[in-house]
């Protein structure tokens, strides 16, 4: 045996995080020893950034009319830019009603020579290549509309994203199975549709919208929101890359007068509006007696109703999702929490500990919970209401977070001691503003549940299953969820009453929207 010593290897470089970097590996037991952790330790993740340069955006954009990229007839242009940055990210051009006129009538050429001489089974080709094109494309699709919109890049990739993808593949199975969406009647096609959809689930929204409209038949002119008009953009990418015949889908953007003017010209058959109630009031009435078909989806004021005997912890994530997805700027939004007041103080305390994990900033990073709020309007608007809760006299709790110094944040905020006459429990506030009434028997819950011009959405928690179908059955809310709260499905119709709107999307009701049948 040798005596000599092997030679001493290299020591590895091993990279160590500065010890303050690390907290200590506790798993918290409840929540409330969450907040204590999150207080007494930094209770930080690395950045996880996701890479800007997968959106490929170009410095500018024309108008998507007859297949083609156009100028727009005023030549002029308007930026959009990133929220979390107040950086500009591209010039858009302004459309206007004479560039309405001619993606009208590219639509309308376009339906009567070949769209609708187009075999079903075809129609359904097109829109499963746009899925599919979606889904190969979807990294970039979510970069784009992270960059554009706000919203944390979890959410475009985990949600927006794939849930657009699905609804062309959902409406692809339609497109040639129509007679049994209207059986014993004959299913026709509208024609020409106009379409105008907001900013705060701006590919989604797209895709609501246009899947339905292409596997019925009909021929689509789109205006996107002015502040998020990117990812329609990227669309009209997908709408060449997919060979759909031009003209069968315009994409152009402008200001809201262009949606009028989209709305009331006489060649198009279908109005679809998602956005708020004054706008959507304005389209009704900007139409009415012109005999077309008219789908809205306005805004909301949702009550998430928590009863004494849910499991609580799941209820806790439950409101936290209600309210703080994608910053609470969401039609359905959970932004009333009704509470049993027996469980009152435990609840609070328990959405206050969770609230305090929440993380607030970059929306690119993917641990980011709470990202940028769309625009300044908006935070202003926010702002304006919060102010007004103070003033009406609720009780105002906000984290202690940090915000980022450039861009458009909110801190997670909670209202309690609030009162229905107040304005927070009356108008929508589309950001990240929860407000708290009380309540002590189920006929309370429901009846202040329903105290509200709205009636999109709502959220039940307990653990019985008879308490679930007795009040959702007395909710005036057109989706009711049980133990969960902003889950969607292609397959499922979403729509309001009152002033949330009227019509349905998604599911075989979305599809008869954009139908007529005799
Ligand atoms: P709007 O209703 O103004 O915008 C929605 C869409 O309508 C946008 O494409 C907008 O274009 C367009 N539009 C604006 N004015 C007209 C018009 N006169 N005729 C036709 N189309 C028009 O919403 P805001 O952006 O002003 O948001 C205000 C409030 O509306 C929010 O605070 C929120 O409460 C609510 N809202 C509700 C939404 C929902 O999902 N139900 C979505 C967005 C907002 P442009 O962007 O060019 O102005």
């Amino acid at each position: 045996m040798s005596s000599e010593q092997p030679p001493k290897r290299p020591e590895r470089a091993v990279k160590r995080a500065a010890p303050s970097a690390l907290p200590a590996p506790v798993t918290p037991s409840t929540p409330h020893v969450a907040s204590a952790l999150a207080a007494s330790s930094p209770w930080a993740y690395a950045p996880a950034p996701e890479s800007k340069e997968l959106a490929l955006i170009r410095p500018r954009y024309g108008l998507f009319i007859d297949g083609q990229e156009r100028a727009p007839a005023s030549g002029e242009v308007v930026i959009t830019y990133n929220p979390a940055t107040e950086e500009p990210l591209a010039e858009v051009a302004k459309g206007g009603a004479e560039d309405a006129d001619r993606a009208i009538s590219a639509a309308e050429r376009a339906y009567r020579k070949v769209w609708s001489k187009l075999a079903p089974r075809e129609r359904a080709k097109y829109l499963y290549r746009i899925s599919r094109i979606l889904q190969e494309r979807s990294r970039e699709f979510a970069v784009t509309e992270t960059l554009d919109s706000g919203k944390p890049i979890r959410e475009s990739r985990d949600v927006d994203v794939p849930l657009a993808a699905a609804h062309f593949w959902y409406y692809a199975g339609w497109a040639d199975k129509l007679q049994y969406a209207v059986p014993g009647r004959r299913p026709e096609s509208h024609g020409v549709v106009g379409q105008v959809i907001p900013w705060n689930f701006p590919l989604l929204m797209l895709a609501w919208k246009i899947a339905p409209a292409l596997a019925a038949g009909n021929t689509v002119v789109l205006k996107p929101a002015s502040t998020t008009p990117l990812t329609a953009l990227l669309f009209a990418d997908v709408c060449r890359q997919a060979d759909l015949p031009p003209g069968v889908v315009n994409i152009i953007t402008g200001p809201g007068e262009m949606g009028m003017a989209i709305a009331t010209d006489p060649r198009v058959a279908k109005v679809a509006f998602t956005g708020s109630t004054s706008v959507g009031i304005k389209i009704a009435q900007g139409i009415a007696g012109h005999g077309k078909a008219l789908t809205l989806e306005l805004g909301g004021k949702a009550a998430n109703i928590v009863f004494e005997d849910a499991a609580l912890d799941q209820a806790v994530e439950g409101v936290i999702n209600g309210i703080f997805f994608n910053q609470g700027e969401v039609c359905c939004a959970g932004s009333r929490l009704l509470v049993q007041e027996s469980i009152a103080e435990d609840f609070i305390a328990r959405l206050k500990d969770r609230m305090s994990t929440l993380r607030v900033g970059d929306p690119m990073d993917k641990n980011t919970d709470v990202g940028a709020i769309n625009s300044r309007a908006q935070m202003e608007t926010i702002g304006e209401l919060v102010a007004s809760g103070v003033a009406e006299g609720a009780n105002l709790w906000q984290p202690e977070c940090v915000l980022p110094d450039r861009g458009w944040f909110y801190k997670p905020t909670l209202f309690t001691n609030v009162a229905q006459s107040h304005r927070i429990a009356r108008e929508e506030i589309f950001g990240p503003v929860l407000s708290t009434i009380t309540f002590r028997t189920v006929d309370e819950a429901i009846e202040k549940a329903n105290n509200t011009a709205y009636g999109l959405s709502a959220g039940i928690w307990t653990e019985k299953g008879s308490r679930i179908l007795q009040v959702a059955a007395q909710l005036k809310a057109g989706v009711v969820w049980a133990n969960t709260f902003n889950r969607f499905d292609p397959t499922s119709p979403f729509g309001g009453y009152k002033e949330s709107g009227y019509g349905r999307e998604g599911g075989l009701q979305g599809l008869h929207a954009y139908l007529r049948s005799s």
